[in-house]
Parts: C-alpha cells; structure tokens; sequence
C-alpha cells in the first residue's frame, strides 16, 4: 500500500503543511512534560497522549521517533506563567501539602519522604506520572533516558546562557539577574503572533510586571535568578540561584536529542505564549538557525462535563482517581481512560463526560471481543502487505492532522462488517492498536507489577498444565479471577483479560 502523504497543523505557519522530516526515516521530536509538584491530571494526561499518539502513528507510518518528554522538577514560581521568579517556590508549596498529608496518615502505602527535601518531593511525583503514564500506554514512560530532569541539565543550560550573553540576546540586569532581550530577535512573536508593542502594554497579564525597571523591554523574560534561599540552587557565574523555566527546555531538547533543529515540538496550547516562544528565541539566538522546531503542534483543553477544569470548581481530576472511581463512582480500565482522552481531534476542545467514558468502556470492549473472536495475536499479526479499503482509510484519516475521531469511526464502521478474510481482520486490528492500544491491557498496564503479576500467573497455569496438575492449575485460575480477570484458553495460549467496569 502506497504510504498517504501525511499532513500535520503547524502552530507557526497557521497552516496543514506535508510532514517531511529532516533526515528520515528518524523524527526528533520534543514534548513539554509535566511539573513534578504534584500529580498530573487528566488536562495534562491528554497533551501527554496525544504527543503518545502522533509518536505511535509516525512508527506505523514508517518512522524512526525518537521523543524525549522532560520532567520540570526545578522548583519555580507560582508566578510562573511569566517566568519572572515572583510568588512562592512551588516546591515549597508542594512539600507543605506533603507535610500535611504525612501527618494525619494519607500518604501512599509505603512512602515515607521528607517533605523538606525537594529532591524527595521531586522523585516521589516523578515516580507518580511515570506510573500513570506507564498505565495508560504512554510509550515514552519506559525509556528513562527520554524522560530528562531539568536539575540533571543545569551545566547544559548555563552553556546556552552564557552563549546567549555573548552573542548580545542575554544581559545581566542591575538586579544581577540574566534576562533575555526580546528586542534582540526580530522574529520575537512569530508563533504567538504578539508583537513586541502589544507585549509592553503588558499582553493580558501574560507579561512579568515585577521587575520592569530593571529591564530593557517588559517582556525579556528571566535565564537565570540568584537566589541563596531558594530550595534549589546552583552555582553559576551569575551567582547561586536557580534557572528560568522556558531555558529548560531549549537545554534538554538540544542535550538528548543532539540536534540544532528538531522535527517536532508539541505542548498544551497555553505553552504557546509565552513558553514556547521563548523557547524558540533563546534555541535559535544560541545556534543562529532560523529554526528550532519545524512543526509546532499543540493540543486544545480539555473540558470537564462542559467547564473548564479548575481547582476552584473542584472539577480537577488525576488519573488515578478517574482510574479509582473517583469520577465516575466505578473503576476505570486505563485503556478505558487512554481511548476517552485520545478519541476526538486533538486540536478539538474535547469534553470529559461520565458518558464519555461508558461509550469508551464500551468501544473497548468492543474491540476487545472482536480481537478474541478472531483469534487476534498482536505477536504475529501486522498490517503490511495487506490491502483492504478500510486499512487505507483508516491510515488516511490519521495522515489528515492525526483525525483520531475519524480513523475510529472507519475502525468501528469495519467491526460492524468485517472482511470475511481473517487476515484483513488481524491487520485492522494490528494498526488499530499500534496507534491506540486499548486491546490488550497487560500491555496498557504494564506499569506496575499487575502485569507481572497476571504473567506470572499464566506461567505457572502453563507449569501446572503441562504437569498435568490440574487443581493447581484452575486455582491460579480462579485467583486471576478474583483480581477481576476473564481467563481463557485460546489458539495463542491463556489468556487474562481484565474485566471492563
Ligand atoms: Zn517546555
């Protein structure tokens, strides 16, 4: 099958541009990861997946991916949003929560941190969304080496500032900060669309108005702040003190990735002012390219039954406690979780519904019951070679900016008439899964020791059985049971699917 041209939504030409990338079949692409002061939520969970999901589809398209998502884990200011080093450390904030819980018995089983030490705090929310990650199928949560930590990247970061100073985008300010100059670099507002007059109007509160006397224009925003009472700091030739947030991620991107100019950069679509142009400004002031990112791909908000999600509302969900009941008031299978998060366009407003998720519990199963009518082996089974207007269909929609909502619609329109040829079947089964992987669980959950735990027991019903033991066997069995598992014998051996909610 001839491979579709793929097209992709760039944020910085406003454009469906065709996706080439600059030394194929490899894709560098970067993705804005989360905070580490808390757990993620759901809002977050869905830019995480859909960057998953862009990833998962450029592999079956032919690609090489190599993705690197960073963990923000240096302490920042709640006044953050600007990047200006004003408000409180967040870590603080974080350790005082900790604090609390610790107190009166609610931290997790088994955890005993010091909420006094940011490196503690740090790791233990870390751990928390690679686990949840790992739980809802992110492939990037297994490859530690792609999940860079801002404060394993600080020498990498001062590299580029100290470039940006003597290139003249930098300065050190008479408060004895490092500030970008956005006056500097012409194309400062390029992505955003700001101008450099709007900005010194102050742009919607999205420009710093704490030290506007120091600078040289209100929106150069903060490389490196001394500052000996942070939590976190470090020496540098500026004094000890701690880095700007957007600086992070131009360091960590350059640092793993190894190249000036990378293929992909995604995020949430408030990253993309003032975050990412700033990101751009100091990547391409330090390397003199014209670029950083060639695609700039951004995900919309996610609604929660019809608002926005906020604090406030108490409408603010992580995914454990979607996955716990705390949403809906029953268990969520993960895959669950993953299909409803990833289901509609990305760069659709998606809304977050308790029916939502009965219609994903339900599209899984779905699926799932299929796969197991056919006999499906997602060890033998792919999709090259073979032609069927569906499958063509199918990579169709996704090579069109990712349609997820269509590519299901062709997936489901085909489970309803299946090709009577059961290998055209395995194929849509095969790409389906590559990009959304919700039929085997296991997989999904491979976070932690469940699927160790369920592979464990299959092994020792395969022990029992071919010692013809047969009481141990089906009591292994009626264990996997007890944990809410189906057991059943197929072509391909036993298999254990979890029982959706
Ligand atoms: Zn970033």
């Amino acid at each position: 099958m001839p491979a579709p041209e793929i097209k992709f939504y760039n944020s910085l030409t406003k454009s469906l541009e065709p996706f080439e990338p600059i030394a194929p079949p490899s894709v560098a692409m970067y993705n804005c990861g989360p905070t580490v002061y808390d757990y993620a939520h759901i809002g977050n969970f869905k830019s995480f997946l859909f960057a998953d999901v862009l990833r998962r589809f450029l592999e079956l398209a032919g690609y090489d991916v190599r993705q690197v998502m960073n963990l923000t884990d240096v302490g920042h200011m709640t006044d953050d949003a600007v990047a200006d080093g004003g408000g409180q450390d967040k870590m603080a904030a974080a350790g005082e929560r900790l604090a609390e819980a610790k107190k009166s018995g609610k931290l997790p089983q088994g955890v005993d941190l010091d909420p006094n030490d940011p490196y503690a705090i740090a790791r233990f929310y870390g751990d928390a969304f690679i686990e949840d990650a790992k739980q809802l199928g992110i492939k990037v949560a297994s490859e530690p080496d792609h999940l860079p930590r801002a404060t394993d990247h600080v020498d990498n970061m001062q590299v580029i500032i100290k470039t940006l100073i003597e290139k003249g985008h930098a300065y050190v300010a008479s408060d004895g900060a490092v500030y970008f100059s956005v006056q500097s670099f012409p194309s400062y507002g390029r992505l955003s669309g700001n101008t450099l007059d709007e900005l010194r109007g102050g742009a919607g509160g999205r420009v710093s108005e704490s030290n506007q006397a120091v600078k040289r224009h209100p929106a150069d925003f903060l490389l490196w702040k001394p500052d000996e009472s942070h939590l976190m700091k470090w020496d540098s030739p500026w004094g000890t003190g701690y880095p700007g947030w957007h600086i992070e991620c131009s360091a960590m991107a350059k640092a793993v990735l190894k190249q000036d100019i990378i293929d992909i950069h995604t995020g949430g679509e408030d990253n993309i002012f003032p975050h990412h142009e700033c990101e751009i400004a100091q990547s391409c002031g330090a390397t003199g390219e014209d670029s950083f990112a060639r695609f700039w791909m951004h995900g919309r908000h996610l609604m929660v039954e019809g608002q926005k999600m906020s604090k406030s509302k108490g409408n603010f969900y992580t995914v454990r406690q979607v996955i716990e009941g705390g949403f809906t008031g029953r268990a969520v299978d993960p895959a669950v979780l993953r299909l409803e998060l990833i289901k509609a366009h990305y760069r659709s407003n998606m809304n977050f519904t308790a029916k939502g998720i009965e219609d994903s519990a339900s599209a899984v199963k779905k699926v799932r019951v299929f796969a197991k009518e056919v006999a499906y082996d997602p060890a033998q089974a792919s999709w090259h070679g073979v032609e069927h207007e569906a499958l063509t269909e199918f990579i169709a929609a996704l090579s069109d900016d990712l349609n997820t909502a269509k590519a299901l619609g062709v997936m489901f329109a085909y489970l309803n008439e299946p090709a009577e040829d059961v290998v055209v079947s395995h194929a849509m089964l095969a790409a389906f899964d590559q990009v959304f992987a919700v039929i085997n669980s296991a997989e999904a959950a491979s976070a932690g020791g469940e699927a160790d735990m369920v592979q464990n027991k299959i092994d020792a019903m395969n022990r029992a059985r071919q010692d013809k033991d047969w009481a141990t066997s089906d009591a292994v069995r009626a264990e996997l049971e007890a944990e809410g598992y189906e057991v059943k014998q197929t072509k391909a051996g036993i298999v254990a699917t979890k029982k959706l909610a």
